[in-house]
């Protein structure tokens, strides 16, 4: 690729109304300036309805087309040639972006938002097209090119660019307030935080261990999995919650069919304490209807009556081949496969009860000081905070 020293960025205007829209793009333009400022860039320009990167002159600009991939928000971006708004500047600067570059078939998609400009779509693409095909002697082809040639015309200058590279899609990080998900280091989960973090919410990470029941290993675990979800949300913050305790006052008066059950609500409980602390407006977890015992309808609801903050379960139908996917894209699949033991499977011998009763539930459930419990728990937390650049951890 040709040493280029603008970026176009688009995004998915749909559904963008009025303040909302005002919103995203200066969160966007916001976030990409965090993701990119390592790398050498002068400055991001928002421009009816896209934005131009323009970078220093040394920038790096492999790292920086990796970075934007990562931001949430663009649809796609494209490494740009900007040229003068007539039409002689803008057949030069296709000639020069074409370079030496070969290809048999191309065609000249043009859009025009600045409609002062004197030539319509149509008659730029058939003066581009002719000049192209003159020189390069490929032929045109308007439905399955070689190589598309891009040209917007907006404000005051044309955008040339043959490359567009797909963005990650959704919504910026931080228009959608926050949420707080519960993060085993199992597969599920990590990839339910991922969609919900995809919508533009931040989520601080929550995750019980048993330690020393559990190894340390699963612990590291969940801290690998978040290093690699800040990735995609630029600022992180994790509790690592001791359950141990809690747990061990709920095998003292609860059966082992219903212990699954009652951790469960216990998690969720604890997570609500830590919401309620940073105003985050719902929990998230990686639940997934029928996989396991405690995802039958009968024991989501006993589990899910605890919690006054909406829970999203955005996996609650997806089919675990599609998850193992999604986890595999993520990077989160390796680290969840690997070995650990899981707090809920402690002192639960035998069958775990698929159908709870809830009359049962709620009597178990009342023998139980949770207030101070949760307290106790969230107060020992050990809270970790995870940055995408190292040099921004003192400035926070
Ligand atoms: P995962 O793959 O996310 O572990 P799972 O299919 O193993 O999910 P469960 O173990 O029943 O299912 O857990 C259901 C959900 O409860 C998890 O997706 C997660 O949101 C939450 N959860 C379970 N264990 C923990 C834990 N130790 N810490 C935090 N959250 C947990
Ligand atoms: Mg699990």
């Amino acid at each position: 690729m040709h040493d280029f020293d603008q970026i176009i960025i688009h995004y998915h205007e749909v559904a963008l109304k009025g303040g909302n829209r005002d919103l995203f793009e200066k969160r966007l333009q916001r976030n990409i300036a965090a993701f990119l400022r390592p790398y050498g860039i002068h400055s991001v320009m928002r421009l009816r309805g896209r934005m131009i990167v323009s970078l220093n002159p040394h920038a790096n600009r492999q790292a920086i087309l990796d970075a934007l991939r990562r931001v949430f928000g663009i649809a796609y971006f494209a490494p740009i040639s900007l040229a003068e708004q007539n039409i002689e500047a803008i057949r030069s600067r296709v000639m020069e972006h074409l370079g030496d570059h070969r290809f048999e078939s191309f065609k000249v998609d043009t859009r025009r938002s600045q409609k002062a400009f004197p030539m319509n779509s149509m008659e730029v693409n058939r003066v581009i097209g002719a000049e192209v095909q003159a020189a390069s002697g490929a032929r045109v082809d308007l439905t399955h090119p070689e190589l598309t040639i891009n040209i917007e015309i907006f404000d005051n200058q044309a955008a040339i660019f043959t490359e567009k590279i797909a963005g990650a899609g959704g919504l910026p990080i931080g228009t959608g307030g926050r949420a707080v998900s519960l993060l085993s280091s199992g597969i599920d989960s990590p990839v339910a935080s991922f969609k919900i973090m995809k919508r533009g919410i931040q989520i601080i990470f929550v995750h019980f261990h048993s330690v020393p029941y559990t190894s340390m290993a699963s612990k590291e675990n969940v801290e690998r999995i978040v290093s690699i979800l800040n990735q995609y949300q630029y600022r992180s913050r994790l509790y690592l919650v001791p359950f141990l305790d809690y747990q061990q006052h709920i095998t003292s008066v609860v059966p082992a069919p219903y212990r699954v059950i009652m951790y469960r609500r216990a998690m969720l409980r604890m997570a609500e304490a830590v919401a309620h602390r940073h105003k985050a407006l719902a929990l998230v977890t990686g639940e997934n209807v029928a996989q396991v015992a405690s995802q039958t309808l009968p024991n989501l609801r006993a589990i899910n009556e605890v919690a006054s903050l909406p829970i999203l379960r955005p996996l609650a139908g997806d089919d675990k081949i599609e998850i193992i996917e999604k986890a595999r894209e993520i990077g989160t699949f390796e680290i969840s496969t690997a070995p650990y033991e899981d707090c809920c499977s402690l002192f639960v011998p035998g069958n775990p009860e698929t159908r709870a009763n809830l009359n049962m539930v709620r009597r178990l459930d009342a023998q139980i000081d949770h207030e101070t419990l949760v307290k106790k728990a969230i107060e020992s937390a050990e809270v970790k905070e995870f940055r995408l650049y190292e040099e921004d951890a003192e400035t926070v």
